[in-house]
């Protein structure tokens, strides 16, 4: 029986944090400032606080510094408002990114808004997506440029062929999409109101879903020799009454069929973070060659 190669993500990140570290260390030799970064976080959604640890532990790995602030569940929209532009001000912070999702009494859209373009390492401020769209130059979001690193890295060659990514957030399906057409791909966009997924995902020879449901992608969805890369991250206790992470494909029926497939975790995940620490690095350069 065939068993897909897997996409490492988790060395593949490794490895872009050592080539960081290396930079960081070098720019910072001339006593230069280190970069900064400062994840904002509000509330205590235990998923979150982990993600924001290992961001600030990744940070510290490679010579970033940290300006993380952790607020209550019920600050207002103006402290945070005011909080982000004082970051923005702040000249050792290179990149602000307000870590998803919010308390609900709290407006995500207007709040991403305030950030500035330039200190928006997690490319989700209009300017950065529309930089995007356009096929500028910019900060791409970290996830979906996660992705396109694993596919170089593997050298999978994405041009002509046919991607499927399913799910239309603007955190991952949408940018996602449009790195994809960016390298030539013929894309196509799935989420919860399309028919007849099957049909569109047998079609495809990159398949991505971005949808947080285990085990949406069973085997008979995917195109033989396909490359499998799973976005989703989710929470689940097995029959064991263990829990333990899992993405949107049965991983264990659908590696027999693909050709490539990503772990989860160890595929996408670790690769969102090494963005995000390129992301504040590269902003960091910009404003030192200004
Ligand atoms: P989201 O905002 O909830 O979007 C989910 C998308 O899936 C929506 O577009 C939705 O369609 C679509 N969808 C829902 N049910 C579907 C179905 N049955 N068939 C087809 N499409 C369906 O989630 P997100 O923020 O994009 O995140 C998606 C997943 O990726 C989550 O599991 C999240 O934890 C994970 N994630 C991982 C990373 C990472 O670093 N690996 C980073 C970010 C997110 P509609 O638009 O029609 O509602």
């Amino acid at each position: 029986m065939n068993s897909a190669k897997l996409l490492d993500g988790k060395t593949l990140a490794q490895k872009i944090q050592t080539q960081l570290k290396a930079q960081v260390e070098q720019l910072t030799s001339a006593n230069q400032r280190p970069p900064g970064l400062a994840v904002i976080m509000v509330g205590d959604n235990p998923a979150s606080a982990a993600y924001v640890r290992n961001k600030e532990r990744a940070c510290a790995n490679v010579g970033i510094a940290s300006f993380g602030r952790h607020f209550p569940a019920h600050t207002s929209q103006v402290e945070l408002e005011e909080t982000i532009h004082a970051l923005n001000e702040d000249e050792r912070v290179d990149g602000i990114l307000l870590q998803l999702p919010l308390p609900n009494h709290l407006n995500s859209v207007t709040l991403l808004h305030q950030i500035h373009p330039d200190k928006d390492v997690d490319g989700l401020h209009p300017v950065n997506l529309g930089r995007l769209m356009r096929g500028e130059a910019g900060l791409r979001s970290c996830t979906p440029a996660g992705v396109m690193r694993l596919l170089q890295e593997y050298q999978i060659d994405v041009t002509g062929k046919q991607a499927v990514v399913i799910g239309r957030s603007i955190l991952v399906g949408k940018p996602m999409a449009m790195m994809l057409l960016e390298a030539d791909a013929t894309v196509t966009i799935a989420h919860s109101r399309s028919q007849n997924l099957p049909d569109i995902t047998r079609n495809a020879d990159i398949l991505i879903p971005a949808v947080g449901h285990p085990n949406l992608i069973t085997p008979d969805m995917v195109k033989p020799k396909a490359v499998v890369i799973d976005v989703a991250i989710n929470r689940i206790t097995d029959a064991e009454g263990n829990s333990r992470l899992v993405g949107d494909v049965e991983f264990d029926t659908v590696r027999d069929i693909a050709e490539y497939i990503t772990p989860v975790p160890g595929g996408v995940g670790p690769m969102t973070v090494a963005i995000l620490l390129e992301n504040t690095v590269l902003s960091y350069t910009r404003t030192h060659s200004k």
